[in-house]
């Protein structure tokens, strides 16, 4: 007979993707709905926590930009309890866990405390978006490297991201939405051309999912008159461009 009155629980860090319930993977599907126990993120669909067992607690960490609801280290005591308790945990989390989730610090949390943890990879949102507004990330014509960054304030100004924006290149910026002014003008200090195209994807592949479009030098503009709300991500890039103006510089070719 096991000494210990009972064993650990595991924590199984879960992508719940970009807001879609069919973009679950099917791992992730089942892990939600035989969770006892589901801890997630503000970005977490009700389509999705829909899915649980209704006996299952469910424990919201939502996250605001200038509001923590639960700081980090008290989510990373959290999952570490209730494993410790015996608890599987189901830490739900938006898009990917590894992708500016934070997931890698309550893997070290967890590690740290001998609790056993298992990751389900999600769909992170920029491919999630970058499908829903059919949005090529590479393109043979003109895109062959794709970078993934994090737009929040706090830092932009050492972020080094010289080379990551402009011709034959995709930039895709998380969490861009309120310093999207500075954003636009250090990729254009930085010698992007104004007028590169760019499309912001809020909501992406929800029912409320809205694509708009402006040149770079538009975007602090775009976002304001159109009040867009996050969660929404920039992408950068000449595949950002209207798809009629592809297709005309398409036509365009063939005819010369
Ligand atoms: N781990 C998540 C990212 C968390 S950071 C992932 O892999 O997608 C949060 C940022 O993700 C948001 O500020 C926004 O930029 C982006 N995001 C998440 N879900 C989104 C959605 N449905 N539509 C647009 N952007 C989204």
């Amino acid at each position: 007979m096991d000494s210990a009155p009972y064993a650990t629980g595991t924590v199984f860090l879960v992508g719940a993707g970009p807001g879609d319930p069919d973009l679950l993977t099917l791992r992730a599907a089942r892990l939600i709905m035989r969770a006892g126990l589901i801890v997630h993120d503000g970005l977490v669909s009700e389509d999705i926590l829909a899915l649980a067992d209704p006996k299952a607690r469910l424990v919201s960490v939502a996250k605001r930009r200038s509001r923590h609801t639960m700081p980090q280290q008290a989510i990373n005591a959290l999952l570490v309890r209730e494993a410790l308790a015996g608890k599987d945990v189901v830490r739900l989390k938006g898009g990917d866990p590894f992708v500016f989730g934070r997931g890698g610090e309550e893997l070290e949390a967890c590690r740290a405390a001998g609790v056993p943890v298992e990751v389900v990879p999600g769909i992170t949102s920029a491919l999630g978006a970058a499908a829903a507004a059919q949005i090529p990330l590479t393109h043979r014509a003109n895109a062959s490297i794709v970078s993934f960054v994090t737009g929040q304030c706090k830092g932009l100004t050492e972020q080094d991201w010289s080379g990551l924006a402009g011709k034959g290149r995709t930039l895709v910026i998380y969490m861009g939405l309120a310093s999207a002014a500075q954003i636009a003008e250090k990729l254009i200090a930085d010698g992007l051309s104004p007028a590169m195209p760019v499309a912001v994807i809020e909501n992406a592949t929800k029912n409320t999912m809205r694509v708009l479009r402006a040149p770079i030098a538009g975007l602090a503009d775009l976002v304001a008159r159109e009040q867009v709300k996050s969660p929404a991500l920039i992408v950068v890039g000449e595949v950002a461009d209207e798809p009629e103006h592809s297709l005309r510089e398409l036509a365009l070719e063939i005819v010369q």
